[in-house]
């Protein structure tokens, strides 16, 4: 308690005008002209599927916030000053883990807060490597060594594109909640029940649509979608580990190569890569390009999960048709 009084001290001796000056803790008695809201638990997520989750566990009960702002790159994300203050001033912290926020060591160091609860949505989720070729040449590996440095050392991060994993993550995050801030257990009981019913909803409607397809194999240029492909019996060919702005005319090659190599039904690609390239690719190839969405960006509204995932079956139902 003292250290929260004061650092409610320090927030006060700054400028008064300062919005969000981290006071979030402070008990609502000390300071009447605190607004209502500081008196929130407050969460900071890290990128949107984490941003999604834990917004759809504490609803308004708790102050969520998240790092990642969507319109940028996870994967080559840099720590903004703004990104240290708000988990110096935050009670949780929800990641992704599995290697995926490669920023977040370092901001959490930087941001020296000693009573920062930090929830590992994955938690006890049995992660795959490997288990779907990626391809990649030797050549482009070295040339992009250094500024590609994320190499799934803990696995493949994705795993919230799998609806029964996702669950698995909700219930994380829900665990977590709970623990840090028992006071909104039923709350975040509730909420999270909810939105486990829909998540179930949503692997029962995968399960139906992709069995009518089985081994269907298909080509990703950003190798994000392993799990579904285990969960659903597909099989992902990724070109490049992470999404591109441009392809290079080897990735173009490896495309091709793919092709030959396995039986492929279809390609996916995300937005923000070169379409246009892309399109004249699926042409040259006689296959269908269709969109695959990572959920890396996006709307916040909880219910976008479902949306951009029912997208996801139909243009994979479509595309392994
Ligand atoms: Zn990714």
């Amino acid at each position: 308690m003292t250290l929260l009084m004061l650092s409610f001290v320090y927030g006060c001796n700054q400028s008064s005008n300062t919005s969000n000056n981290g006071d979030t803790n402070t008990d609502a008695t000390i300071d009447k002209v605190q607004p209502t809201q500081s008196s929130k638990t407050k969460v900071v997520t890290t990128f949107l599927p984490m941003y999604l989750f834990t917004k759809a566990v504490a609803g308004d009960v708790a102050d969520v916030q998240i790092l990642v702002t969507p319109g940028t790159d996870v994967h080559e994300y840099q720590a903004t000053p703004d990104n240290v203050r708000a988990i110096a001033t935050a009670n949780i912290l929800v990641k992704n883990g599995l290697g995926m926020e490669e920023f977040l060591e370092d901001t959490v160091k930087n941001a020296k807060n000693s009573q920062l609860v930090e929830i590992d949505a994955s938690k006890g989720i049995k992660v795959i490597n490997d288990i779907s070729p990626v391809e990649e040449t030797k050549e482009k590996k070295k040339d992009h060594d250094h500024d590609h440095k994320h190499e799934h050392a803990d696995g493949n991060p994705h795993v919230w594109l799998d609806p029964v994993f996702a669950k698995q993550q909700v219930i994380n995050i829900r665990d977590g909640l709970i623990t840090a801030d028992p006071g909104n257990k039923e709350v975040y009981q509730a909420n999270a029940a909810a939105y486990i019913q829909e998540l179930e909803n949503l692997n029962t409607e995968f399960q139906q649509t992709l069995n009518k397809t089985p081994n269907c194999t298909f080509i990703t240029f950003h190798d994000a979608f392993p799990y579904i492909a285990q969960r659903y019996n597909l099989k992902q060919v990724a070109v490049v580990e992470i999404p591109e702005d441009q392809l290079s005319p080897t990735d173009v090659q490896k495309a091709i190569n793919a092709v030959k190599k396995y039986k492929v039904k279809t390609l996916f690609s995300e937005s923000g890569v070169d379409n246009k390239l892309l399109t004249s690719l699926s042409q040259d190839l006689k296959l269908t390009l269709y969109p695959l969405d990572s959920l890396e960006n996006g709307e916040t509204n909880p219910q976008y999960y479902f949306q951009a995932m029912k997208s996801n079956l139909q243009n994979l139902a479509a595309g392994c048709k």
